[in-house]
């Protein structure tokens, strides 16, 4: 494990204090005003190296670490599993997304009713994690489509929205890669992403503003139309 975080060190200059695009006080700066730098969400071309198993076996230990450094008592009973289920919900739960093999698969479906206008799924409940906090950003998405001949089963929408929030995640990020998962999928440009969420980064933390709440849009193809975008966000209101 040493050789891989000397690896990461190595390739993102963190000894030298300088990646090649940006000083580490610049870096430090995006994280604090929660900018991210790519649609891609930032993979290392080894993340597929280690399977599930041994991820959760290595994240546990360093966990165990953390914890330990911090000056908890891992002999108590209450603590005493808490590395090997942060571990757990790591890999398989919240962060379950960055895994393209869990990625969903969605099959499509002529549209045979002839439906030709827009089809709204709102308040899709959304769970994800602040990739310069790690803690949770909660909200809910609102997500349309206008069918290019195909349709797809309405739960798939929640699953798509649920796969790319399994990540670490920037809420812009986020936003756009769902509206891309969709415009691919569904071959059409048409496509609405409104998420309006809250990060407890700003909420229980820094700031420490537990009323404001942040909304990313993504309007493609037709719902660039100021009538098209207004049908949907009266649906969304609605
Ligand atoms: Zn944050």
């Amino acid at each position: 494990m040493n050789e891989l975080i000397d690896t990461i060190e190595k390739k993102n200059g963190h000894k030298n204090g300088h990646n090649g695009t940006a000083t580490q006080a610049e870096v430090e700066d995006l994280g604090d005003n929660h900018i991210g730098t790519s649609l891609e969400t930032p993979m290392r071309e080894d993340a597929f190296a280690l399977n599930d198993e041994e991820k959760m076996e290595q994240i546990e230990g360093h966990f165990r670490q953390i914890m330990e450094i911090m000056g908890l008592d891992l002999n108590d009973d209450s603590l005493n599993g808490t590395p090997k289920r942060v571990a757990k919900m790591y890999v398989k739960e919240i962060f379950s997304g960055l895994n393209p093999e869990n990625k969903p698969r969605v099959a499509l479906f002529d549209n045979k009713y002839q439906y030709n206008q827009m089809l709204v799924e709102k308040d899709i409940t959304l769970f994800s994690f602040c990739e310069h906090h790690f803690v949770p950003i909660i909200g809910r998405a609102h997500v349309a489509y206008i069918s290019n001949g195909k349709v797809v089963g309405l739960s798939k929408i929640n699953r798509i929205v649920q796969y790319f929030a399994k990540r670490p995640q920037v809420q812009e990020r986020l936003t756009k890669q769902i509206a891309e998962e969709l415009k691919s999928l569904l071959n059409t440009k048409d496509i609405a992403v409104v998420i309006e969420a809250e990060h407890l980064c700003v909420a229980a933390r820094g700031v420490e503003d537990v009323n404001s709440k942040t909304v990313t849009v993504e309007y493609c193809g037709k719902f660039e139309e100021d009538s098209v975008r207004k049908e949907f966000l009266s649906h969304v209101r609605g």
